[in-house]
């Protein structure tokens, strides 16, 4: 079994309904890691707290997505002193401090100073959230579950296509094949 289901969300075998009810419930406390920032629907992130260290790490990995991230409304926030060593001191309990990055810490740190969820598909962060009592959840995961709210639809005729099964981080979603217009992902209305 895949570590993703290990998260501490209760019904993460969530029907598309009751998907759309989380993520509207878990919007004021997530600390995203750099593979959300770039898998995540823009809108998907709106309101969710990030590290300035991972805009560094984004312009060297992926300088299109840094650009987009203006539009996401992301809160940037450094973590204060003591998360910084409250997050210390459960990666030196884990043996795992040797292996974090400064980013990984400060996201470790502000998930614990904001009592918010780390969403994160690096293992090692994943085991200290473990250890140190902080709720996770996995990219992959939840950037699935984001998509069932959304539908694809054609911007020139309308026509409503099968919703994506994974993330589409390149965002080209094609064309449409009755009228040739670009196909978009637009909010769904139930
Ligand atoms: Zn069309």
């Amino acid at each position: 079994m895949n570590v993703a289901s290990r998260g501490h969300r209760p019904g993460s075998e969530a029907t598309p309904e009751s998907g759309a009810d989380l993520r509207l419930g878990m919007a004021a406390g997530e600390v995203l890691d750099t593979a959300a920032l770039i898998a995540w629907p823009l809108e998907r992130m709106r309101g969710s707290l990030v590290v300035p260290g991972q805009r560094v790490e984004l312009t060297r990995i992926s300088p299109d997505r840094e650009i987009l991230l203006d539009a996401a409304d992301l809160e940037w926030a450094s973590p204060g002193p003591d998360a910084i060593a409250r997050a210390s001191d459960i990666a030196v309990s884990t043996g795992d401090m040797a292996g974090l990055s400064p980013v990984d810490l400060e996201l470790l740190a502000l998930a614990v100073e904001r009592a918010a969820t780390l969403v994160t598909d690096d293992y090692r962060l994943q085991n200290l959230c473990e250890k140190g009592g902080v709720p996770w959840l996995s990219v992959t995961m939840e950037g699935v579950r984001a998509l069932w709210a959304w539908e694809l639809r054609c911007t020139g005729c309308g026509a409503v296509l099968p919703t994506p099964e994974s993330p589409n981080p390149s965002r080209e979603l094609g064309n449409c094949v009755d009228c040739g217009s670009e196909l978009g992902l637009r909010r769904k209305m139930d």
